[in-house]
């Protein structure tokens, strides 16, 4: 039986991992993916974050990794179970059973840390797409863009980011949005046009065939003038989203974020919530609010395990 068990090793949980361990608890970290690190590894792993304290910038795969040798350099670490999704929670007497797709384990506490919930990228929605060649739906690694002809499908933040990312080492760099204005801080699309990106707005795509075995052509209409357009490129970095797929845990929930009450707690007892998957008024969906929420959690935590300890705050 576990103290607690933390279902998703994205960088909330994965934090909440070594504050359980420096609270001496009895864990366990359950990952569906095959990586830690949650969307800072899946969808941006090459960006520079700015907003995290006393980093001036440090790329998302970096801090990861960082906190994953925060997590590792535990004696007393929670073990980490990958590839593993948890699929269902039941109460019992005092304690939960947390059904895996691979085993069940039983805990007195859960935390959810789930995030965007296990995702998949949005596709083109083109009929030949599976069979194509160099499309990508994210960004592992850039150096494969060097002196390439790359072309980013997109408006939002991820898509401006990438290109703003591949465009200093590509031969041509070139953004297609499907309308008018970019869904990016302005500042990022301002930089855009310094860095004198290629940005066709407004167009949509009508095919996209393989060339050569090789380079991909795309057959761009103007939403406006209907105007039709080739572009070749080496490679396609589609950024249209992601389709998450929500667990069906009977949570309360409000509008598919899961609604939670004092000290982080869900509507049902002993299983809290932190992270990108919880709503409350005012919440701001970054790193820096989820991981003071996984403290509290996990100090609570620590006060229904160990009623009569003189609860740490500082280590
Ligand atoms: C393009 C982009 C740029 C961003 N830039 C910044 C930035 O600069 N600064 C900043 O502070 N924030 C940024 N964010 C937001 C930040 O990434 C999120 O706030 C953060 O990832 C939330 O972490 P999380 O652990 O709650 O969720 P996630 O990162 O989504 O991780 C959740 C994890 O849980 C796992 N999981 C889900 N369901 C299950 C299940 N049933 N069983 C097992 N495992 C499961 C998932 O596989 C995943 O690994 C950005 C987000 C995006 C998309």
């Amino acid at each position: 039986m576990y103290d607690i068990i933390i279902v998703g090793a994205g960088p909330i949980g994965l934090y909440g991992a070594t504050l359980g361990s420096l609270h001496n608890l009895n864990g366990l970290i359950i990952e569906a993916s095959s990586t830690v690190g949650g969307q800072l590894t899946s969808l941006y792993p090459e960006k520079d974050i700015i907003d995290l304290p006393s980093f001036n910038k440090i790329k998302a795969k970096d801090f990861i990794a960082k906190l994953f040798e925060q997590y590792q350099s535990k004696k007393n670490r929670f073990p980490l179970k990958i590839e593993e999704k948890v699929c269902d929670i039941k109460k019992k007497n005092d304690y939960y059973l947390v059904i895996t797709d691979k085993d069940q384990y039983e805990s007195k506490t859960i935390v959810l840390a789930t995030g965007m919930g296990t995702f998949s990228p949005r596709p083109i929605g083109l009929e030949n797409e599976s069979k194509l060649k160099n499309i990508l739906y994210s960004c592992k690694d850039v150096k494969i863009f060097n002196n390439k002809d790359v072309v980013i499908l997109g408006g939002g933040d991820s898509a401006v980011d990438l290109s703003l990312l591949i465009k200093p080492l590509s031969k041509s760099t070139t953004i297609i949005h499907r309308r008018e204005e970019f869904r990016a801080q302005s500042s990022s699309v301002d930089e855009m046009y310094i860095q004198k990106i290629n940005v066709l707005k407004n167009k949509s795509i009508i095919s996209i065939d393989q060339i050569n075995n090789q380079s991909l052509q795309i057959k761009l209409k103007d939403n406006s003038t209907k105007n039709e357009k080739i572009i070749i490129a080496d490679y396609i970095l589609v950024q249209y989203g992601q389709i998450p797929s929500q667990d069906n845990f009977p949570i309360e929930k409000n509008n598919n974020l899961i609604k939670i009450y004092d000290y982080y707690q869900t509507s049902l007892e002993n299983i809290f919530a932190c992270g990108n998957i919880i709503t409350y008024p005012g919440k701001v969906k970054n790193l820096t609010t989820g991981l003071g929420e996984i403290s509290t959690i996990i100090t609570k935590i620590d006060q229904i395990i160990n009623p009569t300890k003189n609860i740490p705050i500082h280590f």
